[in-house]
């Protein structure tokens, strides 16, 4: 029997395929034509960006899983799902080079000005000026707040250009040799790219304002490829305008996809549309596992990438897919 799922935001169109060709039923909760099919509904489908609060789930009463095509889930009420049985699933690692890369992209795009230089010569401004001189990036120190996946990966790269490599976490990791800062405002004082690569949500909300702005001081970028509520952005764009830090790369932002007029302005800044995984075979890659999660859940197979706070609940769902087939 064709199981009956519901996406929560939209998704890409291989992705529809491959359900599709894996025939389950798919419900867009934007245009659900027939209140019936609610309670057919037994997995929720979406990308980093999907929201599932508590309000959604009270509608979807025989829902079991929520399979999240991103490593972010912030946007997943996790304990509300908890609570009623239903497990989160998200695509971790195979994302992990992709965002490192384009944080490491960022990095030399700020530093060394290389959208506004590809803007002095397409305006022909060559012809009548010389670019100025920056500060050399290898070799300068670079502090990395949050040591997962991604922030791994990020120094892994970052000393390949010789850079001095620090970081702050929750906790301080026995497996790495780099320096390990108890804050972010102290992290920020001793380093020349400050690079953020923590999970969005409420425990990390604004954890970039302005006490590790003014420890970053006027000679400091800082790089954020995790999520836009992270960092304080109208403290940032404030401290840019001011030039209080040398100036920002970011690829997300709090008000994406429509950015802040003032931000769009600035000259000491490098803005990308949420990229960082996005090349063709990393998002078939994420597109892949989540199938893979969604499939297991109905074979009643062990989850192959629940989220962490959702280990404990995976043999339930396996207990789960006995009751999968909705109430009629
Ligand atoms: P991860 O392996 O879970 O790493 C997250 C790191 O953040 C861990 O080291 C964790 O510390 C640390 N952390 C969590 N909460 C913290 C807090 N309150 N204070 C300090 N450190 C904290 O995740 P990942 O795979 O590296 O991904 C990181 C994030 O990148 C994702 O959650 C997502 O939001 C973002 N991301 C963005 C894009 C994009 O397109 N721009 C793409 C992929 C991912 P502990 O080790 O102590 O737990």
């Amino acid at each position: 029997m064709a199981q009956e799922i519901m996406q929560v935001s939209p998704l890409p169109p291989y992705m529809m395929k491959a359900l599709q060709e894996a025939d389950y039923i798919v419900h867009d909760h934007t245009h659900i034509k027939d209140p019936g099919a609610l309670s057919k509904v037994t997995a929720l489908i979406g990308t980093g960006s999907a929201k599932v609060d508590k309000k959604l789930l009270t509608m979807l009463p025989n829902l079991k899983l929520v399979a999240i095509c991103g490593v972010g889930y912030d946007g997943v009420d996790v304990t509300a799902c908890k609570e009623k049985g239903i497990v989160v699933t998200h695509t971790p690692g195979v994302l992990t080079d992709d965002v490192a890369d384009l944080a490491m992209g960022l990095v030399l795009s700020i530093g060394r000005r290389i959208p506004q230089a590809d803007k002095f010569v397409r305006n022909g401004d060559w012809v009548d000026d010389e670019f100025p001189l920056l500060q050399k990036v290898s070799g300068t120190r670079i502090g990395i707040v949050g040591m997962g996946r991604i922030g791994r990966a990020i120094a892994k790269r970052a000393a390949a250009f010789d850079m001095h490599i620090a970081y702050t976490s929750r906790d301080a990791k026995a497996d790495v040799p780099y320096a390990f800062y108890d804050s972010p405002t102290l992290l920020a004082a001793e380093v020349d790219y400050l690079v953020v690569a923590v999970p969005g949500g409420d425990e990390t909300k604004h954890m970039i304002g302005s006490s590790v702005l003014q420890a970053m001081g006027s000679k400091a970028y800082l790089i954020n490829i995790a999520r836009g509520s992270v960092v304080d952005q109208p403290v940032l764009v404030q401290a840019l305008k001011d030039k209080h830090i040398a100036g920002a790369a970011l690829d997300v932002f709090w008000d994406e996809p429509a950015i802040d007029p003032e931000l769009r302005r600035l000259n000491n800044v490098v803005l990308t549309p949420h990229i960082a995984s996005a090349t063709v075979e990393t998002r078939h890659a994420m597109a892949a596992l989540t199938m893979e999660n969604l499939q297991a859940f109905y074979e009643g197979k062990s989850l192959p990438s629940p989220v962490p706070e959702c280990s404990a609940l995976c043999d339930l769902a396996a207990v789960a897919t006995t009751t999968a087939a909705p109430a009629a």
